[in-house]
This record gives structure tokens, sequence and C-alpha cells, in this order.
């Protein structure tokens, strides 16, 4: 995995929906949050410059979700239903993009993945804080890619 990698394509999962990201600091910038939507959405995600998420192909296929301030918008295709990208609310100025719909790259793949205090959001608290860190071990016997 190439921790520095600057553009990569990604679809959902029917892939009616694909997209070009260019990454701000690569796949370094790999986090899960703590708020009420994150938890259950489940997805690591990666940041992306606004403007640097570019819609290929699905761009009518995509839905959003707002809740609570209504800042963030959170896209996923209104087919499968698979979260894309978001426009934070920490950062309007950038997207997250779900690391699961990047072309090669699965949430196992990350050993570990700083999890962010979204209940205690940036925005309310006036600082970023850690609620702390996700590990995944492979199986010893596991193939080293699934797909
Ligand atoms: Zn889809």
């Amino acid at each position: 995995m190439d921790l520095d990698i600057d553009q990569i394509g990604g679809a959902c999962h029917c892939g009616r929906v694909r997209f070009r990201a260019r990454l701000v600091d690569g796949l370094r910038s790999a986090r899960r949050c703590t708020c009420s939507y994150c938890r259950m959405r489940g997805a690591v995600a990666v940041s992306a410059a606004l403007g640097g998420v570019e819609i290929l192909a699905g761009a009518d296929m995509l839905a959003t979700y707002r809740f609570n301030t209504g800042v963030a918008q959170h896209h996923f295709c209104s087919n499968c239903g698979i979260y894309t990208h978001h426009q934070r609310r920490s950062n309007p100025d950038q997207y997250g993009v779900n690391v699961a719909c990047l072309d090669g790259l699965s949430p196992f793949d990350f050993a570990e993945v700083v999890v962010l205090d979204g209940v205690n959001h940036s925005s309310d608290v006036g600082e970023v804080r850690e609620a702390g860190v996700l590990y995944f071990h492979a199986h010893p016997d596991a193939p080293v890619r699934a797909d």
C-alpha cells in the first residue's frame, strides 16, 4: 500500500457512481469518528481537498444526508446505499472519502486507524480530540488480499 498515493479512482458498490479523488497527505489521513452518524456508518475516511473529488459517472445517483447542524453533507449512492464521500463540518474545505470505495483498497489494509472524538466535535469544543486507535491484525492464514 502506497501511503503517499496522490490521485486514485473510486466507485460505489454497484459501480454507478465513479469518481477520482486527489488526496491530501495520501492515505496518512485515514480516520474514523465516534459521532452518532459515523459510528453507525463505520467507514474509514481519507481527506481530499474540496474540488479534489471529481464525479466521473452517476452524479445523478448521489443522494445527500444531513443532520444536526446540517453543515456536513454525507453523499451516498441512492442505488446501492454505499457512502462515497462527505463535505466535512470540521473543515468545510475538505471532503472525507470512503477508503473502501477506492480502487484496490480496503479498510483492512490499515493496521491502525486513529478514531476522532466526533461526539465532542472540534467545531463545538474548539480542538480536534482523539478518542483512540482502532487496530486490525490479519489472521496469519488469511490471504494477503481478499478481493
Ligand atoms: Zn451504487
